[in-house]
């Protein structure tokens, strides 16, 4: 099912994630060039938009990774990948992109970025994680593409909070299809990159139901249904805060990066005060500051209905007109809802306000949240203290047998 989906010839489903289907996708390339007498080849194209496993698997593969440009709009850029296609010529091996791309584009050139690298003796591997922006519309085996790795926890269904469990299989072209991971105790040039033969095959029935279920025209459908998700947030939200890279029709693909680096400088709010300020309306914010820093990536999916979609709109309008107040003076430029959001339940009840804003703009910025209001349990978190002072709270393993000890301050490392 997933090669008649992807327009590949064979899939394993060893890879237990979409970074180790890249693993399993560049060893079947390097086994492949090797067997043509071209191991030596071991350059990797590589555009600066990508997803940052593209590289370390290229890496660990033993390749060596060249970066690629991209363009104002956010295209990779074909001219530079021509010119170091040809200046690595005698030792490209592949090519990794993403289509669509990670600034939610669809890259219109990459048929031709396929025939310059097969041209220098390079195999394509195409990055299938954006697989729910294409299924039922697109094949990157048949645009030229040689190798791709799915997550079938992101498009087909598994669940992926947590970490885990997850699949990513890697799919192939014939041609390439004698490298994939060898069966245990099996034959073959490449070896197991996980444990089982199936990886992580418990959780198979969840995709085969999926994709049963939903029916080629089911996934056409829910393609389009994410792609015009995506632009619906993408054009209502386009008078407050501007969509950072769209293609040349001025639509995204599946996901919009609003770009909220103009108020930071006008304002002092950042994206990160609007990150914790959507916890005031019940949101947990969508991707921060990646992959283009100072800036929230909107990615809503199939599965999210029009009321949602439109309530985090009015929760987006809503912020934006508090950033218009602090642009006014009507709001302080320090003390304001969007740099001390979150308020907790424990903050807004207390007999004491010192805030220059009132309560009610605190808590129930909009009507609707007086029918349905998520308390946050915690307030305020310095982001960037956190990460710069890590420390380990594991209680020594050798105390369990003894005397429990009194918790002890951690060491800050
Ligand atoms: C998620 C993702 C990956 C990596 O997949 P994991 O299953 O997290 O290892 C690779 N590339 C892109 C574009 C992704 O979105």
């Amino acid at each position: 099912m997933l090669a008649e989906i992807t327009g590949y010839d064979a899939v394993s489903f060893q890879p237990n994630s979409g970074a180790q289907g890249e693993f399993a996708g560049l060893l079947a390339i390097r086994a492949y060039l090797a067997s043509k007498g071209e191991g030596h080849r071991d350059i990797c194209l590589i555009p600066e938009s990508a997803h940052g496993t593209n590289p370390a698997s290229a890496q660990m593969c033993g390749m060596t990774v060249v970066v690629t440009r991209c363009d104002s709009s956010g295209n990779v850029d074909v001219e530079d990948i021509r010119a170091k296609a040809e200046k690595y010529s005698d030792r490209l091996a592949a090519i990794m992109i993403t289509y669509p791309s990670t600034h939610g584009v669809f890259e219109e050139d990459v048929v031709e970025i396929c025939e310059i690298v097969h041209a220098h003796g390079g195999q394509v591997y195409t990055d299938g994680a954006n697989m729910n922006a294409l299924c039922g519309v697109a094949k990157p085996g048949k645009w030229g593409s040689d190798v791709s790795h799915l997550n079938l926890h992101k498009t087909f269904c598994i669940p992926h909070g947590g970490g885990g469990p997850g699949v990513g299989p890697c799919a192939v072209k014939s041609h390439l299809a004698p490298f994939l991971p060898r069966a245990f105790g099996g034959e073959g040039a490449v070896g197991m990159v996980s444990a089982a033969t199936h990886g992580s095959a418990s959780i198979l029935p969840i995709s085969w139901m999926y994709i049963t279920l939903m029916g080629a025209e089911g996934r056409r459908r829910a393609t389009q249904v994410a792609l015009r998700s995506a632009n619906y947030i993408a054009r209502r939200l386009e008078p407050h805060y501007p969509t950072l890279y769209t293609g040349r029709n001025g639509l995204v693909a599946h996901e919009c990066i609003l770009d909220l680096r103009p108020l930071k400088d006008a304002t002092g709010v950042g994206a990160e005060d609007v990150a914790k300020r959507l916890i005031d309306f019940g949101f947990h914010a969508p991707t921060l500051s990646f992959p283009v820093s100072g800036t929230l990536m909107v990615e809503p999916t199939e599965s999210e209905a029009l009321h949602e979609r439109d309530r985090v709109i009015d929760a987006m309008i809503q912020i934006r007109d508090e950033i218009r107040a602090i642009e006014d003076g009507r709001l302080d430029r320090e003390d304001n809802p969007l740099k001390n959001a979150p308020h907790t339940a424990a903050q807004a009840s207390a007999s004491e306000w010192t805030h220059a804003y009132p309560r009610e703009l605190a808590v129930f910025p909009l009507p609707s949240l007086r029918q349905q209001k998520y308390w946050p349990p915690v307030a305020r978190v310095d982001n960037v203290h956190g990460d710069k002072n890590v420390f380990c709270s594991c209680i020594p393993i050798g105390s369990a047998e003894d005397e429990p000890e009194a918790f002890s301050e951690p060491d800050v490392v």
